[in-house]
């Protein structure tokens, strides 16, 4: 099965999406529809149609670089994308004040004094932060412009501290591969820092750690688990901790995690503006712990910021056909502070907007490669870049390159099959 072509009412309202690709192509030929958009490839209908839909839901997986959206629909995705956000709006707001600084020691002859006139309205979110929240609920939006979709839920932190209910005296049944049990180590992760409590390594695999051993009358409630690397893990044996030379951290493990699992600035801000623009009922917040859990457990998925929205978008015990293409989204500037001025700035004008009917950010290909142009040397030859990871892949002369997109409202989108491989 192909891909799904999205369907618009001739209001412009989403109906549900079709893979019943002649019959799109006959519409189209006969004008009974048109194309709004090549990618994702959406139509609008021309002639009235029952305005029927089903239930669309959506995930967000909300991160600082990159952000996974996908809706589902009768237990089948029907639309997965990455959208990558831009990471130099800090380095380009320091550019902006340098040449303002530069112009003002040149130009201005007396400004008044302005510092202290400054204010932070509530809410206020750093210029980097607020380009990817604005970024995220843009990308919402688009999903919502293409399908009728009902709930929205987005994952805001790694574990619910009101769940978790005090583990260390309750204990959460630790049971590897339950949701109980993924809460319950995503609540150690915080509470040991991510690190092994005895060699201090990081960004290795961790176990769940008795300190106490099971076998010696050690109990499963937090108080008596910490994080471990394996070869530590396996070097303890079947000692205690103290034992092992470490009581320290024996008594480190009784004290609980204060005040755990803060949601982000940025996270608040993305759920804040949802509600306010699309209505506080549709929107409905997550966990890291469930998704985790969803996707190894009941789905089966990789690990990709679009499987983890997949996962945040089904409910437990839902089982979901993945989709067969995802979209990669990455989001670019729609200007340049330097290279476009005026005819009375100080900076010569080099650089052209277009260059042989080539412009920046275009969707290409070229020897088999297919990427967006990221940027022009001296001597002529262009530069491709990957649409995900924004890395150089290839330096190639224009005459080469076939036009595949250009960029639409700030956005490089390039269709990608998905690749099959095994869940990790
Ligand atoms: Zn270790």
């Amino acid at each position: 099965m192909g891909k799904p072509i999205y369907v618009l009412a001739p209001s412009g309202k989403p109906l549900m999406p079709t893979h019943r690709h002649h019959k799109v192509w006959y519409w189209l030929r006969t004008g009974l529809a048109e194309v709004v958009r090549r990618e994702p490839f959406t139509i609008r209908l021309k002639c009235a149609t029952t305005e029927y839909t089903q239930p669309v839901t959506m995930g967000v997986d909300t991160g600082s670089h990159t952000v996974g959206v996908a809706a589902i629909a009768n237990e089948e995705v029907v639309c997965q994308a990455e959208v990558h956000l831009r990471t130099d709006v800090s380095r380009k707001l320091t550019q902006r004040r340098q040449y303002r600084r530069n112009r003002r020691s040149r130009k201005t002859r007396y400004r008044p004094a302005r510092f202290a006139n400054r204010g932070r309205s509530r809410g206020w979110l750093a210029p980097s932060l607020r380009s990817k929240a604005q970024a995220t609920v843009k990308a919402v939006h688009l999903l919502a412009s293409l399908l009728p979709v009902y709930q929205i839920t987005v994952e805001i932190a790694s574990f619910d501290t009101q769940k978790v209910q005090n583990p260390e005296i309750q204990g959460v049944e630790y049971q590897q591969g339950q949701l109980q049990g993924y809460l319950l180590r995503e609540y150690l992760l915080e509470k040991w820092e991510r690190k092994c409590a005895y060699c201090q390594a990081q960004g290795i695999p961790l176990q769940i750690e008795h300190l106490t051993p099971l076998s010696r009358g050690g109990g499963s409630s937090a108080s008596n688990l910490a994080i471990a690397c394996e070869p530590c893990n396996r070097r303890k044996g079947n000692q205690t901790a103290s034992e092992f030379g470490y009581p320290e951290i024996q008594a480190q493990a009784k004290t609980p995690l204060r005040d755990a699992a803060h949601v982000s600035s940025l996270k608040t801000a993305i759920v804040t503006q949802l509600q306010e623009q699309l209505g506080a009922k549709r929107i409905a917040i997550t966990y890291g712990y469930e998704t985790k859990y969803k996707r190894i457990q009941m789905l089966a998925l990789p690990k990709s910021h679009a499987n983890d929205a997949v996962a945040i978008a089904c409910e437990i015990g839902e089982r979901v056909k993945p989709a067969s293409i995802i979209y990669q989204i990455r989001c670019i500037p729609r200007g340049n502070y330097q290279l476009y001025n005026g005819k009375r700035s100080e900076h010569k004008v080099w650089a052209q907007r277009s260059l042989h009917g080539w412009k920046l950010y275009e969707l290409v290909e070229a020897k088999g490669v297919v990427g967006y142009i990221g940027g022009r040397r001296v001597k002529g030859a262009f530069v491709l870049k990957d649409v995900a990871t924004g890395k150089t892949v290839l330096e190639v002369t224009p005459r080469k390159l076939h036009r595949l997109a250009r960029p639409v409202q700030g956005w490089v989108i390039q269709r990608e099959e998905v690749r099959t491989s095994s869940p990790v």
